[in-house]
């Protein structure tokens, strides 16, 4: 089985040896991570970071680490291929963008339940009492009171979140 393998490899080069048209060793740091029938991805890398710089930073390290730096090369590559300006950059940015306005969304949420409980907890305090006062003769206080009140926090809620998408356009783009 061995040897019917290493017949197969040196009839077959590895896609990398094979787009630089050179002989494919049976020591050849690129072929266990570019197979033949794979080419696509060691003509993205080597068209972003070039065989020689590919072949160095595999020499450098250990070789079980190796594939996962294959794996995020091409990764890296691909999206420089799509998005030549930002690449990966790109993508890492547009989520860093979605996870801080989670991020003000969740702290809204949070903020929210609190006043809630807050609410909840005077009301229940001040409940014997509120039935007995003079302000209750008035047309309808309370409901004007919740319209405002929830018209002031969707109001405050949307300007958060502009805010902070502005303000993390820039930062986050360059932070990196
Ligand atoms: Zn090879």
């Amino acid at each position: 089985m061995k040897e019917n393998g290493r017949k197969q490899g040196a009839a077959a080069p590895c896609a990398a040896c094979k787009l630089l048209r050179r002989r494919c060793a049976k020591d050849c740091v690129f072929a266990p991570y570019f197979p033949a029938d794979e080419p696509q991805k060691f003509a993205s890398v080597h068209k972003v970071f070039g065989a020689s710089n590919v072949n160095k930073m595999l020499q450098e390290l250990p070789e079980h680490q190796r594939g996962d730096a294959v794996s995020s090369m091409v990764y890296e590559a691909n999206a420089r291929v799509r998005d030549p300006v930002y690449g990966c950059v790109g993508a890492i940015s547009s989520l860093q963008q979605q996870i801080d306005v989670l991020q003000t969304q969740l702290a809204l949420a949070q903020a929210e339940v609190v006043q809630m409980r807050m609410r909840q907890f005077s009301s229940s305090v001040s409940g014997n009492t509120a039935a007995n006062s003079p302000d209750h003769n008035n047309s309808s206080p309370s409901s004007s009171r919740h319209t405002h009140h929830h018209h002031h926090d969707r109001s405050l809620f949307t300007m958060g979140m502009i805010i902070d998408h502005q303000g993390n356009l820039g930062e986050s783009l360059w932070s990196c």
